[in-house]
């Protein structure tokens, strides 16, 4: 009997801080190749659970920039900003067990004397861990990391290890503005679509270590990783909307997809660049190599 294939379910997990753009097209169509070269499905979730930092008409822009590059997605677009309930339930859950605790130090509280992290966030000295300091209110609630250590493989980066106690410290779950933290939604959110694979941006990958440790805190299983190189501008800064990175031109998707293509090292047929976007993206799905992909955290976008 053949082997099953391994069910493979992927997802691409934008923030609808403005539109699509050859950083965030990367990450779209990294995570479509690898998920529709494996035969699974692919997933589409608006990261809006900031709601404030949302730019009114993103979300449907990224859509129908993806529709426009042939990038279709499977089932119902979930949108965090309808996720209230299940982040409470998570939170709850984690405070039944004492994994959590609430915290009343002011971001500039805690600048003075804390030691930067791995990835330039400070890590919290603890003035919390054992209680709230006499007249002191909860501003947010945070986790004990305690001396976990976490190890996971990352199918591009290679070997990653944590100390979280060193690397992070106790992480915030529940922000002072009452808003789950983005590293317990992704968790709860990647667990509730079923995501078996994430494929996204290196400047993710020191996130990771502290996302699963809160699947294991919830006991919700670890999907595999794979972490893209990020693009940057010629200074090494990540393109963002707020670096200025234009939008992707819907009216060129060949062009596009093209120039994300031999970002990710993967071979493009000139002669499909100008073909429908669908014929282009199904040579780009036979061909996919995860070899290929530049094993760097980051690589300079094309001019
Ligand atoms: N929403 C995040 C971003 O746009 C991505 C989160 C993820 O892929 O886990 O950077």
């Amino acid at each position: 009997m053949p082997d099953e294939p391994a069910p493979y379910r992927g997802r691409f997990a934008p923030s609808p801080t403005g539109p699509l753009h050859f950083g965030s097209l990367v990450a779209a169509l990294g995570s479509w190749l690898d998920a529709r070269a494996a035969g699974g499905e692919w997933l589409v979730r608006i990261e809006d659970l900031d709601a404030p930092r949302a730019a009114p008409g993103a979300a449907s822009d990224i859509l129908r920039t993806l529709e426009a590059l042939g990038l279709q997605w499977d089932g119902p677009v979930l949108r965090q900003s309808g996720r209230a309930e299940a982040y409470r339930a998570a939170l709850d859950l984690l405070a039944r067990t004492g994994a959590t605790y609430p915290c009343a130090c002011s971001r500039r509280e805690i600048g003075d004397g804390a030691r930067a992290g791995i990835d330039g966030g400070l890590v919290y000295p603890g003035t919390c861990r054992a209680g709230l300091p006499p007249g002191r209110a909860a501003r947010a609630l945070r986790v004990r990391v305690g001396n976990a250590v976490i190890r996971f493989d990352d199918a591009v980066q290679g070997g990653v290890r944590h100390v979280l106690a060193d690397d992070v410290g106790d992480f915030v779950l529940q922000r002072a503005d009452g808003l789950c933290a983005y590293q317990l939604a992704v968790v709860v959110d990647d667990a509730a679509q079923g995501v078996t694979d994430v494929v996204r941006g290196a400047d993710l990958l020191d996130s990771t270590p502290r996302q699963i440790f809160l699947q294991r805190l919830l006991g919700l299983p670890t999907p595999r990783y794979l972490h893209l190189p990020v693009a940057t501008d010629a200074r090494g800064v990540k393109l963002s909307k707020q670096t200025g990175a234009p939008p992707i031109d819907r009216a060129r998707p060949g062009a596009a997809l093209a120039g994300a293509l031999r970002f990710l090292g993967q071979r493009v047929d000139a002669e499909l660049v100008d073909d429908r976007p669908a014929v282009l993206l199904a040579s780009a799905r036979a061909r996919w190599d995860r070899a290929s992909i530049p094993r760097a955290r980051s690589a300079l976008a094309p001019a």
